[in-house]
């Protein structure tokens, strides 16, 4: 028997899955970049078990991928293809534990889907104020390993913005557990920071307890087209101003990747009139019944024509007419998989210096990639965009993905530095942002990261190949 039958010999037979069937859909990642192979696939029913499998791995040094929805953008949740690690799913863990509407906060285990906690905490009154493109299969427990952004971040702050506490199981299978929804909690070392963002190489994720807020009672939805990409920061700073700080998502689309978009899907349509280079979603909301957010966002765009910022916008004017606005906005990853896929970029730089990183990151695209189509999109209230490289139509399209990757990703990444930004504001590293790390990390940084890696984890059996060597 080797080392893994003897774990699996060791665990109760209704958590291991053995059909191949079943377990290639948890060793390909979302993207279909990366196939690894496992004997097993393990899904724990409870915080328990899980200690029991991380214990029996432990002892015989087997190692261990914690997977949720498998949704990661950089294959941190799928095996290597050495077929010498288990996965293990988190998702038979799947229910709420506590909901606490006075104290504005829920506790739940870690494999819920984000979705299923979102309609939870709305069926209480309340809002769970994170919220992203994957969030119908994505899972809290990944949300969390990854510190997940998304489309509020803006307002509420990422995952670790809203993480009051965590139960982990950690790699020896003892139990670290501080799940207590405290706002305030100075005693000693603030553990759980640990085992947000650290995508399952410290421990596993077995319940969160989150943050939540009051539901909003007024949406105003609106998409503008830009004169000129410079007045980014100077636009959402006069929204902040005119809505008295209540924009949840200030989201930038270039002409490009709505063109791309209405290109792959025939059935949508061009919101305004007017084209630009430059179009914003934004949406401000309010939990006040008393200010009149309609009112404020139809002064911003008076002001903003006054002062010849904006060449035409459109606010929402039904429910209907927002979903179909943020539809454009979301679809945008799809219509790059139907122009062939992209090479991804998510940067993030000073919100002051973002309208001048993706005039540099498009001039040096220009110049040395003739021909490619950057699809540039994301976030940018929170400083962050999507700078994403599209083959043109009439090219070997993974050739030239290759070419851009192997040519132009170390450019863009070297300006990301020169400006003092970020080669990952959200998705993490995984396994392939790795070596960018070794590159541009902060002096310091990795060697910190190995040290809390040895220490907790001196068998290295914690989703090894991810994040840190
Ligand atoms: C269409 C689409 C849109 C997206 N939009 C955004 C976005 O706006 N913002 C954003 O930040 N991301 C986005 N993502 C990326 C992805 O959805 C997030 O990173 C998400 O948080 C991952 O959650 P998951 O449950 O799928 O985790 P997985 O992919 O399963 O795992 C991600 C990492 O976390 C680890 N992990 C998972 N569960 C646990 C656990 N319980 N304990 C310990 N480690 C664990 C895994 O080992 C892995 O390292 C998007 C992805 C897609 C496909």
């Amino acid at each position: 028997m080797d080392r893994i039958d003897e774990v699996l010999a060791q665990l109760p037979q209704e958590i291991v899955t053995r059909d191949q069937d079943i377990i290639s859909a948890y060793t390909t990642d979302f993207r279909r970049h990366y196939t690894g192979r496992t004997t097993a696939v393990l899904r724990p029913r409870n915080t328990a078990d899980v200690q029991h499998i991380v214990r029996a791995c432990a002892q015989r040094h087997v190692p261990l991928v914690p997977q949720g929805g498998n949704t990661s953008y950089c294959t941190a949740a799928t095996p290597s293809d050495k077929g010498d690690e288990l996965v293990v799913s988190l998702e038979r863990m799947n229910t709420v534990r506590d909901l606490d509407p006075a104290n504005l906060s829920a506790s739940a285990d870690a494999g819920i889907i984000l979705s299923d906690l979102q309609q939870a905490v709305s069926d209480a009154g309340l809002l769970l104020p994170l919220a992203l493109g994957s969030q119908q299969s994505c899972r809290i427990g990944g949300n969390v390993s990854t510190n997940a952004g998304g489309i509020s971040v803006l307002r509420y702050g990422m995952a670790r913005d809203l993480v009051l506490g965590l139960e982990v199981v950690l790699p020896d299978g003892s139990l670290y557990s501080e799940l207590s929804p405290l706002r305030k909690n100075n005693s000693g070392y603030d553990v759980k920071q640990l085992f947000i963002g650290a995508e399952g190489t410290l421990g596993i994720i077995t319940a969160v307890s989150l943050k939540l807020a009051r539901k909003p009672r007024q949406t105003v939805t609106a998409f503008l087209a830009l004169k000129d990409i410079s007045t980014l920061a100077r636009i959402l700073d006069a929204a902040q101003i005119q809505t008295g700080e209540s924009i949840t998502s200030f989201e930038y689309i270039s002409d490009a990747s709505l063109r791309l978009l209405l290109d792959a899907k025939d059935v949508l349509r061009h919101p305004l009139q007017e084209k630009s280079q430059h179009y914003v979603l934004l949406e401000a909301t309010t939990v006040s019944p008393v200010l009149d957010l309609e009112e404020s966002i139809t002064r911003l765009f008076g002001e903003l024509f006054e002062q010849g910022l904006i060449m035409d916008g459109t606010i929402a004017a039904s429910g209907q007419q927002r979903a179909e606005l943020w539809h454009l906005r979301e679809s945008i990853p799809e219509a790059e998989v139907h122009h062939g896929g992209s090479v991804k970029h998510d940067i993030a730089v000073r919100t002051s210096q973002l309208a001048a990183f993706i005039v540099e990151a498009s001039r040096i695209v220009e110049r040395n990639a003739p021909g490619a189509i950057p699809s540039i999109y994301g976030h940018v209230g929170d400083g962050n965009v999507h700078f994403n490289l599209v083959p043109p139509a009439l090219s070997d399209k993974v050739e030239f993905k290759n070419r851009l990757t192997r040519e132009i990703s170390p450019l863009i990444y070297q300006l990301t530095a020169d400006m003092e930004g970020t080669f990952s504001a959200e998705y993490g590293l995984g396994r392939v942002k790795m070596d960018l790390l070794e590159r541009h990390g902060a002096l310091g940084k990795l060697r910190v990261m190995r040290i809390l890696k040895t220490a907790l984890d001196p068998k290295g059996v914690m989703n090894p190949g991810k994040v840190v060597a």
